[in-house]
């Protein structure tokens, strides 16, 4: 039985930046005390419903949870605590953009058991951050890295973002050397996603901005593979580093929090568009904060959608997730999981990713080759939809 991972969404930021449709929404902080109210109802509600479970993940995310007062996000905290049971090692994260920590805020959140914190540095470069419309600069970045140390972070996250518009393989370089020499114990880089309705999406449309280059993002990033490698970081996600072990085991600073969601194993979210994934069924909640908060007030669930998952489901997305992991998807553990052996129920797409030389497996596992990476989506479309469940034994 896997231990329960917790997500918390806080949908406020204090502006929208120009890439982002993520839930998230400026200027609602006359909603913050009535959110923070809903879902620890929320939480109260589903702690009566479970039966207080043991959790060894929690996960506060954004939006920018910083923007909420620290004493709201410790009571959100506190009321995890009364309904579930937060594991002594648990590790708790919580996002952070540069522009909104202080240092009550961090020494509030590290007393009341945070452990990770994941900050949204995305660039070492100015005009790269006013493009992005980011509120904070690179001083801003570095200052609020120096109050995080100082406050005794010792398991720190960087976000970074690479592929945009007219940036060049010696900037983006730049950016993670800059980030290397803070020595973060992990580190996250994204392509840029330009997302329609964004205000970037409009600017590359209208042609004032060229739009990614395909073959150039692919360039950054090998050029963050090697540059990660060579600083002592084990690549264990498409997207993600964690500094090394000394030992030569899997990093300690591994997001334990997203392996869950790589691994498909059991979560709860809370809060506005927050989705569960939870005992053969998967949910979320409505997107926008004034409903759900109006929802959750009126004594209404605010569930907007729900949707069982078979065990072919399943099956599809543990290939689909697990496949993001450069160790691939274990196949004694999947063969344990579902009764079959995925090489017998994939056995159609894994040859033919393996023909385009995308995919490789041995005896342990499946695995995407460093060519597979750069084509993750096309692969991991090929294993949906699900396959019709048959069980051929391990
Ligand atoms: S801080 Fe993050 S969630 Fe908020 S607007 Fe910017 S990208 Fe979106």
């Amino acid at each position: 039985m896997h231990l329960l991972g917790l997500y918390l969404h806080v949908p406020f930021c204090r502006a929208k930046c120009a890439y982002c449709d993520f839930n998230s929404y400026p200027r609602l902080e006359h909603l913050h005390e009535r959110y923070v109210a809903a879902v620890r109802q929320e939480l109260t509600l589903a702690g009566r419903e479970y039966g207080r479970l043991d959790v060894d993940t929690l996960y506060i995310g954004g939006g920018t949870p910083t923007t909420l007062p620290p004493a709201l996000l410790c009571q959100v905290l506190d009321q995890c605590r009364q309904a579930f049971v937060v594991r002594a090692d648990a590790e708790i994260s919580v996002e952070a953009n540069p522009g909104t920590l202080q240092p009550d805020a961090l020494t509030a959140l590290l007393r009341a058991g945070v452990n990770r914190l994941s900050l949204g540095a995305q660039s070492f470069n100015d005009q790269e951050l006013r493009l992005l419309g980011r509120i904070h600069g690179v001083e801003q970045t570095r200052e609020a890295i120096h109050l995080a140390r100082h406050a005794g972070v010792r398991n720190l996250n960087l976000d970074l973002i690479y592929g945009l518009p007219n940036q060049n393989l010696a900037e983006w370089g730049a950016s993670l050397e800059q980030a290397l020499q803070l020595a973060p114990e992990h580190l996250s880089a994204y392509a840029l996603s330009v997302e329609e309705g964004t205000p970037l999406a409009g600017r590359i449309a209208s042609g004032e901005l060229p739009a990614p280059d395909p073959d150039l993002v692919a360039d950054m990033y090998d050029q963050a593979e090697q540059c990660l490698a060579r600083a002592g970081y084990e690549h264990y996600e498409i997207s993600n580093w964690a500094l090394r072990a000394a030992t030569g085991c899997a990093s300690p600073f591994r997001c334990r929090h997203n392996l869950k969601y790589w691994h498909v194993e059991p979560y709860l979210g809370f809060g506005a568009g927050a989705h569960s994934d939870w005992q053969g069924e998967r949910w979320s909640n409505v997107l926008h904060p004034l409903e759900y908060v109006t929802r959750i007030e009126q004594r209404q669930s605010a569930v907007a959608e729900r949707t069982p998952i078979s065990s072919a489901d399943s099956m599809a997305e543990s290939m689909m997730l697990g496949l993001r992991l450069m160790e691939g998807v274990d196949r004694q553990a999947f063969a344990r999981r579902y009764g079959c052996d995925l090489l017998r129920v994939y056995a159609a797409p894994i040859a033919e990713l393996q023909s385009l030389g995308l995919l490789e497996h041995d005896e342990r596992s499946v695995r995407l080759t460093p060519r597979g990476r750069l084509l993750g989506n096309q692969v991991f479309g090929r294993f949906w939809p699900p396959p019709t469940p048959q069980r051929t034994g391990p």
